[in-house]
């Protein structure tokens, strides 16, 4: 799509009476910051994923401000302010317990802004209205919604896109791609969660433009690998992913093995749908558990290898020595903070444990603090077709006795203080 540019730029602007908005479905103190915006007498408008996911009846996940004020007004203006980020300076202003997002609005780069490949290098360049609206990545996503008259403006034509469930990129696919390629995977996530099609010309570039994602850092990388996975949508996000052959750019080692072995991808796609029915569910998901399943496969090829070669003693040692060559080869696309790469690792080389037929120690493991996502991974395999599902229910029928045993012992309030404890733990996690 040509876009005439910002200065030539009219907006539709939609009525309330005609887009459905409901005011008592916007978060009354982030109406307050607008509403002190607008009494410095600067613009001030919701934008983003909040106006689209309130057009479409949703529950916004939150709800961004975008402004004419600089960061350093905003900051003067909103004492429980605070200025975040290095790449999008922008800041952070607390309501009660919340914290909302301020952005001022962003115009367009110069061109010295771009690295290689047309990638951009930083984004601080601040602009009007029509500028912000077309640099932002999709029409659905450039809607600014007026809480002075409750009117819905749109540069871009995303209302159309949004009644036709289109995700449309704004301007030149292929530039923005190359611009940031992680807005590639954006596309597919916004498919997959809003139930969307991504448009012939917008999807046409991803095919050959997949390999620039390798060049985005890989801790942004897995940033937008749990949004893909953590969105409630996760097993749509797989099938996006695979329409497009990006899942060797983020797993390539995963990719390969699911090729080789129908059981991994099994192991993957039930991983991915008790994802999606414990967020449907508001219940708590664990990237290492996800990091886990997504690297089930290459661990068990690696561990099997080591100890064909005789470089391991026992199973759990193959375990532990592929763990760590698979994390470390996965780092150099996706690095995660510690805690999740050890995490999975402790789950994998937990397995054989929970494999054997005569257990030792059974308390011991039970209260280890990983048995429980070991368990559950457990559970998985079996659920995907390898044959444990009577030591799955062995380990089921181990919890319970204890559980009873303890009860004895322990109040019942003791235990459920306890379990409440544990969730929170998950939760943190
Ligand atoms: P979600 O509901 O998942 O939060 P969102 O649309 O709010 O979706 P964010 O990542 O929170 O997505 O970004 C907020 C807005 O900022 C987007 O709607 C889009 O307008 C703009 N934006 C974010 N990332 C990019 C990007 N990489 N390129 C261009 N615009 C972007
Ligand atoms: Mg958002």
């Amino acid at each position: 799509m040509q876009l005439p540019s910002p200065d030539e730029l009219l907006p539709d602007v939609v009525p309330a009476s005609e887009h459905g908005i409901s005011r008592s479905r916007i978060d009354a103190k982030v109406r307050q910051i607008l509403a002190r915006l607008h009494g410095a007498a600067f613009e001030a408008y919701l934008v983003g994923g909040c106006v689209r996911d309130l057009l479409l009846g949703r529950a916004p996940k939150d709800f961004d401000v975008a402004t004419s004020a600089r960061p350093d007004e905003v900051r003067a203006l909103f004492p429980r302010s605070r200025l975040i980020g290095r790449r999008f300076r922008l800041a952070h202003v607390r309501a009660g317990r919340e914290v909302f997002e301020v952005a001022t609005f962003r115009g367009a780069h110069p061109a010295a802004a771009a690295g290689p490949a047309g990638m951009l290098l930083h984004d601080n360049v601040y602009g009007t209205r029509e500028e912000d609206a077309v640099r932002r990545d999709f029409t659905v996503n450039a809607l600014y919604y007026d809480d002075r008259d409750g009117s819905v403006l749109d540069f871009t034509g995303g209302m159309a896109d949004l009644r036709e469930g289109s995700i449309r990129a704004i301007g030149d696919p292929a530039v923005r791609y190359r611009e940031d390629p992680v807005r590639m995977l954006r596309a597919v996530r916004f498919a997959a969660k809003l139930g969307f099609r991504i448009e012939e010309v917008t999807e046409a570039p991803i095919f050959d433009l997949a390999p620039l994602l390798e060049g985005v850092p890989s801790a942004r990388l897995f940033e937008e690998v749990l949004k893909l996975f953590q969105n409630g949508h996760a097993q749509e996000s797989l099938r996006g992913l695979d329409r497009y052959d990006l899942l060797p750019r983020l797993y390539p080692e995963t990719a390969d093995s699911v090729r080789r072995d129908p059981r991994g991808r099994a192991l993957l796609e039930r991983a991915l749908a008790n994802t999606d029915r414990r967020i449907a569910e508001d219940l708590p998901v664990s990237p290492g558990f996800l990091v886990a399943a997504f690297l089930w496969g290459p661990v068990r090829n690696l561990a099997d290898g080591f100890r064909e070669e005789g470089r391991a003693r026992s199973r759990s040692e193959a375990l532990g020595a592929a763990a760590d060559e698979a994390l470390a080869l996965q780092a150099k696309r996706t690095s995660m903070p510690r805690r999740w790469s050890a995490m999975a690792r402790d789950i994998w080389t937990m397995q054989p444990r929970l494999e054997n037929r005569r257990p030792r120690r059974v308390d011991l493991t039970i209260a280890h603090p990983r048995f429980r996502a070991a368990y559950d991974f457990l559970c998985l395999r079996a659920e995907a077709g390898e044959p444990l599902g009577e030591r799955a229910a062995w380990w089921t029928e181990a919890q319970g006795d204890r559980e009873g045993a303890s009860d004895s012992a322990e109040t019942r309030g003791g235990r459920r203080r306890r379990r409440r404890r544990a969730h929170r733990r998950n939760r943190a996690a």
